[in-house]
């Protein structure tokens, strides 16, 4: 008979997966619960969140994982903005970098594919369509399935069950963890822009497409099959909402995003039969329970998806946890605590950027004040090696935790709205003065 798993992993999303790798190759035996049916069993996503936006951090955790060769096929750059305004475009890149780009990938494309390199390459059990459903007092999972019920015998669990999780509701109800989660009062909604007649990209693909509009947007990210996912974001009550639109998304869009009408064929048909997504931000006090319980990725953080880093700071948890396990061997209250003191600030962080990243991505990018700060933070990164932008620290910096960038980032911000005032473009910035800013304040 076989020995107990060391590591049980509620949840085979992207960090069960990619955890499970990473335990895998360290031979701690580890074993996925997940919910939903397998891979081979379900083609479908449920119309939801159907691309993601890779950047820095994931893809530095997918290297050192050993599958970014496996992952590299899935992935579509994107270098910049492309934002569409009365009627014209007009492209705001991210980086000035070659390499500072950030990819779009397929959630269940990357998701499949942890999952065939843990099965395939490293022997890594799943029980799909098995559900943990509770904890027990003393931090075992109880998992029930159409056959069966039982609970999942494991030295550590590790819950990555993402934001409804259910291991930190269990945890919740038994009073050992608090949560609270800040639900946004806008919604988004996912649609399709069709490849062209001739099966190319309808729009430039190299970009993430943006129609701001002031309180809410439209957002599109290439897929490998020359489509684009769109996804709509908008207040759920008030004028224009979800609510006032009803059912009447012709309407709507003629008005704020006519440019786009052609190239969505199933407008109405998608607007109805897709469901209105609800974001919120989660923060969660402890992690942990008990030193065998741990919580990852989304379970333990959610954020909102406007800086696109959720599953990026879901895939450095990941590398995080690994680096314990080499530090610290199987001493799991070490590796919790220690994880959550390396953690959370990085968490908080990356959450509150996320929530100010909305207000830039639907409203700030249309003023020229903002496009001018953009430029001067690229003129400042070329002359300051101290200066980076915020957008580039938390994107394509890995090296730079969240709560530096964000750190950083308020002082830059400061320094660049100091040296804006009254300047059209930059030809009107005083450099000796920047160059005494950056050295006394970052
Ligand atoms: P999940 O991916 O949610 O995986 C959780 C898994 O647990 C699932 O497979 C689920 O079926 C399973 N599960 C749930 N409950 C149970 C249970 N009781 N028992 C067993 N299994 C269970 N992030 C980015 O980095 N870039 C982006 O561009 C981006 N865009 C986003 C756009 C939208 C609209 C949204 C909503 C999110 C976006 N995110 C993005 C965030 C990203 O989706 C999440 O951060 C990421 O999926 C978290 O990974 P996870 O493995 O923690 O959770």
């Amino acid at each position: 008979m076989s020995a107990a798993p060391e590591i049980g992993i509620v949840g085979g999303g992207l960090a069960g997966s990619l955890l499970a790798i990473l335990c895998a190759r360290r031979e701690l035996r580890p074993i996925v619960v997940e919910r939903d049916a397998s891979f081979d069993e379900s083609t479908t996503t449920d119309g939801r969140s159907i691309n993601l936006a890779l950047a820095a951090r994931g893809i530095g955790a997918l290297r050192y994982a050993g599958v970014l060769a496996d992952i590299e096929p899935l992935l579509l750059p994107m270098a910049g903005r492309r934002v569409h305004e009365d009627g014209a475009e007009r492209f705001l890149p991210y980086g000035q970098r070659r390499d500072e780009r950030i990819y779009s990938v397929s959630r269940a494309g990357l998701s499949r594919r942890l999952f065939e390199i843990a099965r395939d390459r490293f022997g890594v059990e799943y029980r799909f369509r098995h559900e943990c459903t509770g904890i027990t007092a003393a931090g075992r999972a109880q998992i029930r399935s159409a056959q069966d019920a039982y609970e999942l015998e494991a030295s550590f669990l590790v819950g990555a069950d993402g934001a409804g999780s259910a291991v930190r509701r269990a945890l919740e109800a038994a009073g050992v963890v608090r949560a609270t989660e800040d639900m946004l009062d806008h919604g988004y909604k996912e649609l399709t822009l069709a490849a062209t007649a001739a099966g190319e990209f309808a729009l430039a693909p190299e970009a993430l497409h943006i129609w701001p509009r002031g309180n809410f947007m439209l957002i599109a990210l290439p897929n490998l099959d020359r489509t684009f996912t769109a996804t709509l974001f908008l207040p759920l009550t008030g004028e224009p909402s979800f609510a006032s639109v009803g059912a009447d998304a012709q309407s709507f869009f003629a008005v704020h995003f006519a440019d786009a009408i052609p190239l969505i064929p199933k407008l109405e048909h998608e607007y109805n039969a897709h469901p209105v997504g609800h974001l919120g931000t989660l923060t969660c006090t402890p992690w942990s329970h008990s030193g065998r319980v741990l919580l990852i990725g989304d379970a333990a953080h959610a954020i909102v998806p406007f800086h696109g880093q959720g599953m990026n700071a879901a895939f450095e948890d990941c590398v995080e946890l690994d680096r314990l396990f080499d530090e610290h061997g199987s001493e799991w209250p070490r590796i919790c605590a220690e994880f959550e003191r390396r953690r959370t600030g990085n968490a908080a962080a990356i959450a509150t950027m996320a929530l100010e990243n909305y207000r830039e991505m639907r409203d700030d990018v249309r003023s020229p004040r903002f496009r001018l700060k953009a430029e001067l933070a690229f003129e400042l990164e070329r002359r300051h090696a101290k200066f980076i932008p915020r957008y580039a620290m938390v994107m394509f910096h890995p090296e730079i935790s969240y709560a530096e960038a964000r750190r950083r980032g308020a002082v830059q911000a400061e320094i660049l709205e100091l040296l804006t005032e009254g300047a059209r473009s930059l030809g009107d910035v005083d450099f000796k003065r920047a160059a005494a800013l950056i050295a006394e304040r970052l």
